[in-house]
């Protein structure tokens, strides 16, 4: 999507909240008279680099999911973000940062402060599955799931407005009204760029790793709750099943998986959904 496409549907919800507020004489015109002129627009993507956070999954006393040959998630996340990280940042137009860099443990929500304090193009919270079924196996990508986000976006006003306006959000004498529809079409606008990030990793890769039964995922994830950063976990495999364990457990496998992603990560920084 392009985001003057999130632009107009922001200044045609303002047009009817503006109708809407004179047929019921609420007064809620004043949304969109004179204050207008004042209200920040949503931000416009800046032009390239693009700024990717990875987000190697756990750490420090949080093992994560442990594999059936012993392999700990945290070891196999943060060697795959590290490995990213070293290809993609030779790259000309992408810059990279990651959230830890070493087997040190890092709070959900910080990880997302993280991203968002940076603004962030793209964040790729990297992990391994455990599955109660041993058979299920193979890389699979989600994104927040419509329903959390929506019940998200009234929290997430709440708490953006009120509890944390040193936090990088809408600017305090903004009308909470107004304050409320941005957020609410910047967190639309990012879920649908996570959906199209989620869906062009998953087809990039097929043929290329073994890949799960239904790939594409949502859930309500916290690492994927950032209403401004574009949001993506990957899971690389289930460390439950012993093929998948036996590769995430192998150094060159790992290569040959970052490799894989960093071509489809960089595709897609640089491609027409970030265009
Ligand atoms: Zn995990």
């Amino acid at each position: 999507m392009h985001y003057d496409e999130g632009m107009n549907r922001w200044q045609e919800l303002l047009t009817r909240r503006e109708m809407l507020g004179g047929m019921l004489g609420l007064g809620l015109v004043c949304v969109a008279s004179p204050a207008i002129a004042n209200v920040p627009l949503p931000p416009r993507k800046p032009r390239p680099p693009r700024l990717l956070v990875l987000d190697p999954g756990h750490g420090g006393k949080d093992p994560g999911a442990i594999g059936r040959n012993g392999v700990l998630e945290k070891t196999i996340t943060l060697d795959l973000g590290l490995r990213l990280a070293n290809l993609l940042r030779g790259q000309e137009k992408i810059q990279v940062r990651l959230t830890r860099e070493t087997d040190t443990f890092v709070p959900l929500q910080d990880r997302v402060k993280f991203a968002r304090a940076l603004g962030a193009d793209l964040f790729v919270s990297i992990h391994a599955d455990s599955a109660p079924n041993p058979k299920a196996r193979g890389l699979s990508v989600y994104s927040l799931s419509d329903r959390a986000s929506d019940d998200l976006t009234k929290s997430l006003v709440e708490q953006e407005i009120k509890a944390e306006p040193e936090q990088k959000t809408l600017p305090d004498y903004v009308d909470p009204e107004v304050a409320a529809i941005l957020l609410d079409l910047t967190t639309k606008r990012t879920r649908q760029l996570s959906a199209g990030v989620k869906e062009r990793i998953i087809r990039g890769m097929t043929g290329d790793w073994p890949i799960l039964t239904n790939p594409i995922r949502s859930a309500n994830f916290v690492v994927l709750r950032a209403p401004d950063v574009p949001s993506v976990l990957l899971e690389s495999g289930f460390l439950s099943n012993t093929q998948d364990a036996t590769m995430l457990a192998s150094k060159t496998q790992r290569a040959r998986l970052a490799k894989e992603l960093a071509k489809e990560i960089h595709r897609i920084l640089t491609g027409p959904l970030y265009a």
